[in-house]
């Protein structure tokens, strides 16, 4: 059998050991099942390198030229996202995650969103977003089969909102908060928690939610960019988030995932007295790489296997190389195969691989 060429973008050539899952060339039993047991079923794609905000410790304007976004060409059509999505859903991959960049500057995303939803074996098609043009597309996104939002929300100040976004505007954000919940969309607030900048406001952002029947959601900070934007004094670890919401709201339980969702990176919580849910997603100080059930696409076509490697195989050249569907399934299993035991970030921001996340999607 003709073994086919798999590109490799970021340097790092995946491990192509073959342990499980066979020689490369070979399609596998089961292509999503790794070298550690870990099945694959949920998929990010990010449908653009574009972010109309420019977070401090995501893409800041002060990276400059060190950040250079794809030409379009550059970029997966429609057309090809969905046969790609397509062949993940035979493989067994059941919800799919759209981000960017910020999915919802992608020209036509309602249209992408719908397509998406209708194909055969996917289950859930969620969405992480800014917010900011939420308050126009919510109800069509609803409409178009996108039944969970996260939105990014790291303050309730909007002078430090703005300043945190680098262009944010916080009212529109949380119109497009309101319009997601009018929607009928299962609403996550995520916030990149910050020693420092949104620290007292973690209780806060808890009740902005609940009051809105949404979930709140804390981020611990994560080295990436080759750790240029990490801070390892801002550093907010889960148990800190966890002490802090338990001196205002009594003890926390460890709640189970909610039934009938695909787990994701998130623990949650209960509030023992109110039943109040909080997640938190701990990659740094308690970290969930033994449970991983993801891989990520990004917009040109790259499939990451781990947030926190940057080796990844283009799926793009596959296709447009002339690849049949089995020659796609061939390179899926090869990053499958090589998908790593877990990041090596450390808390010093060591570990950090070097791409952005602004260009994996989050
Ligand atoms: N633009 C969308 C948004 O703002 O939600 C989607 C992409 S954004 C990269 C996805 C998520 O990653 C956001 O919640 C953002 O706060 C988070 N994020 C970005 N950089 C991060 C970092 N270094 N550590 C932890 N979370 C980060």
């Amino acid at each position: 059998m003709a073994v086919i060429h798999l590109p490799v973008i970021g340097g790092v050539a995946p491990r192509l050991s073959g342990a499980a899952n066979g020689p490369p060339g070979v399609i596998p039993a089961d292509p999503l099942l790794d070298n550690f047991s870990r099945k694959i079923r949920y998929l990010r794609v990010s449908v653009t390198d574009r972010c109309n905000y420019r977070c401090s410790y995501c893409m800041p304007d002060e990276l400059g030229d060190q950040l250079t976004f794809e030409p379009r060409s550059a970029v997966l059509s429609f057309e090809e996202l969905e046969r790609l999505i397509g062949v993940f859903a035979r493989l067994g991959v059941r919800k799919i995650r759209l981000t960017g960049g910020e999915p919802t500057v992608r020209k036509g995303i309602v249209e992408l969103a719908g397509r998406i939803s209708a194909l055969p074996g996917i289950e859930q098609v969620v969405m992480t977003s800014n917010g900011h043009l939420l308050g126009e597309l919510a109800a069509p996104l609803a409409a178009a089969g996108v039944s969970t939002i996260n939105i990014s929300l790291d303050t309730l100040d909007a002078a430090k909102f703005r300043q945190l976004t680098g262009r944010g505007d916080l009212a529109r954000v949380l119109s497009g908060v309101d319009a997601a919940v009018a929607a009928g969309m299962r609403v996550k607030t995520n916030a990149v928690a910050l020693r420092g900048v949104n620290d007292d406001e973690l209780v806060a952002l808890c009740e902005y939610a609940w009051a809105r029947g949404a979930v709140p959601r804390f981020i611990e900070h994560m080295p990436m960019s080759g750790g240029a934007l990490y801070a390892a004094d801002a550093e907010l670890s889960s148990a800190a988030i966890r002490k802090t919401l338990e001196a205002a709201l009594g003890p926390l339980v460890a709640a189970d995932q909610t039934a009938g969702q695909d787990p994701g990176p998130a623990r949650y919580w209960r509030v023992a007295r109110t039943g109040r849910e909080v997640g938190i997603i701990s990659a740094m100080t308690e970290h969930f790489c033994d449970d991983c059930n993801r891989l990520r696409l990004t917009a040109i076509g790259a499939l990451h296997a781990c947030l926190g490697h940057d080796d990844a195989i283009s799926l793009r050249d596959v296709i447009r190389g002339g690849g049949s569907d089995d020659d796609v399934v061939r390179a899926i299993a090869a990053a499958v195969t090589g998908k790593r035991a877990g990041h090596v970030f450390e808390r010093t921001g060591g570990g950090a691989p070097h791409k952005h996340m602004i260009g994996i999607g989050g």
